[in-house]
């Protein structure tokens, strides 16, 4: 599959790639390149530097300051002191004073925290507009939310492609909708990542470029393993199995509108365009990948609690009875390994550190352990990849890999999917261990 030869490309460029003027015209140049670049999403301003303040950020605090009573005027100053920068250095006759003046009144004036947040995409998506020549389109009009705040997906793709389609080209700002009452309604941090998604659904796109400040996936961390191989193609699933485990570029809730549609996405480095970077699809068969993995993620901060009572296998509702111990305590489970006559959960540490005593008590009175403990210091790894399914011999080299290391494998959990094996290690052990696996399958 060629993937120049695409008609519609919805790209979004992130914080990072729009926050100065020299970002603009590196992402003007990246649009201009290819006419297929129609619709694009823009971010707020990102850091230009380290020890930068984002645009998002300092809007945030100007809500936070008006309802504690203060006065906004210095940051919102700094605010318009970054768009006129941006107007400055791209030499545009464009005047933002009234947009300005408006939102600074309405912050004032109980607009509310996520409209506060969204001018950031707004002001920026304005200004790209015009630099591009693009069509303005306001998402306010076309992403909707339920009244409980969730995303109305399905009226969203119904007024949102009715509305594509009157544009030959259009400049959609990330990050927001609004709610039935007309209100301003943002998506979580990072969330332009799921406007680019929805826009390219909703134009049908043939592919949705995401442009960021890395040329992709690794695959692991490279504050971990030095200097790791790039990922050129990945699925969905996978994508999915390594980001629940800290691999961080793209937003989680970014998959589910393409994945539906069947749009591939690509990530690329606005400040390397020539890199072709990484391509999610939903299966990438035709792709075989050099090694069995695909990629290797992991995170600290867990805890196993283990329950011991002989017989639990033949007793009913055993594992009901504690799932739903933890769950009165509002925590969501993260694992399961289970024995014969024990049963683990293992728990993301930070979520139990106030109610542990609590749990144990519930899962005591609703199941009389013999013995339940709590271990800490639990670090998880998971070793993803589609090469894997029906490949023998993965899971032994794995655990060799760990074993010649000299480090010892707490937890073991394989889905039945074959697509990922979860190993639990010390903390300490951690950033050894996941070494020791990437050298094994890719060095
Ligand atoms: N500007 C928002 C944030 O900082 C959304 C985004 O950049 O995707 O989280």
């Amino acid at each position: 599959m060629d993937f120049n030869s695409f008609n519609i490309k919805v790209v979004k460029f992130g914080g990072s790639s729009l926050a100065d003027a020299e970002h603009f015209k590196k992402v003007a140049d990246i649009i201009h390149a290819d006419p297929t670049r129609i619709f694009v999403v823009p971010s707020a301003p990102g850091k230009r530097f380290s020890g930068d303040t984002k645009v998002t950020d300092m809007l945030y605090e100007c809500y936070n300051t008006v309802t504690a009573g203060g006065d906004v005027d210095s940051v919102f100053g700094r605010i318009c002191e970054r768009y006129n920068l941006i107007i400055e250095g791209l030499g545009l006759d464009y005047d933002l004073t009234e947009e300005f003046n408006h939102i600074k009144w309405a912050i004032g004036h109980s607009a509310g925290r996520d409209y506060a947040a969204s001018r950031g995409e707004y002001l920026n998506g304005l200004i790209l507009s015009k630099y591009l020549g693009y069509d303005f389109i306001d998402p306010a009009r076309y992403i909707r939310f339920f009244d409980d705040g969730s995303f109305d997906s399905e009226v969203t793709n119904a007024l949102l492609s009715e509305e594509l389609k009157k544009h030959d080209n259009g400049v959609i700002p990330g990050f927001y909708g609004s709610m039935p009452n007309g209100t301003i309604r943002t998506f979580s941090r990072g969330g332009s990542d799921i406007t680019g998604s929805i826009v390219a659904r909703a134009a049908s796109a043939d592919l949705y470029e995401n442009w960021t400040d890395v040329s992709g996936f690794l695959m692991a961390d490279p504050r971990i393993v030095d200097n790791p191989q790039g990922i050129s193609y990945i699925t969905y699933r996978e994508l999915r199995e390594l980001s629940y485990m800290g691999a961080t570029v793209l937003h989680e809730d970014a998959i589910f509108p393409v994945r539906f549609a069947g749009i591939p996405i690509n990530i690329r480095n606005t400040n390397m365009p020539e890199d072709p970077g990484t391509i999610i699809l939903s299966h990438t068969e035709m792709y075989d990948s050099k090694h069995i993995i695909t990629g290797i993620a992991g995170k600290k901060g867990f805890c196993v609690i283990t329950i011991e009572k002989p017989m639990m296998n033949s007793e009913k509702g055993f594992g009901r009875k504690v799932l739903e111990a933890i769950e009165q305590e509002n925590i969501s489970f993260e694992h399961l390994p289970s024995g014969i006559d024990t049963m683990s959960v293992v728990l993301n540490r930070s979520e139990i550190s106030s109610c542990r005593e609590r749990i144990v008590n519930r899962i005591c009175n609703a199941v009389e352990p013999d013995a339940i403990t709590i271990e800490e210091g639990l670090a998880l790894i998971a070793v993803v990849g589609r090469g894997m399914v029906k490949s023998k011999g993965t899971a032994v080299r794995v655990f060799k890999a760990v074993a010649d290391a000299g480090i010892n494998i707490r937890m073991i959990d394989q889905g039945s999917s074959e697509l990922n094996i979860i190993i639990g290690v010390d903390e300490n052990d951690f950033e050894k261990a996941m070494r020791a696996i990437y050298t094994e399958f890719v060095d």
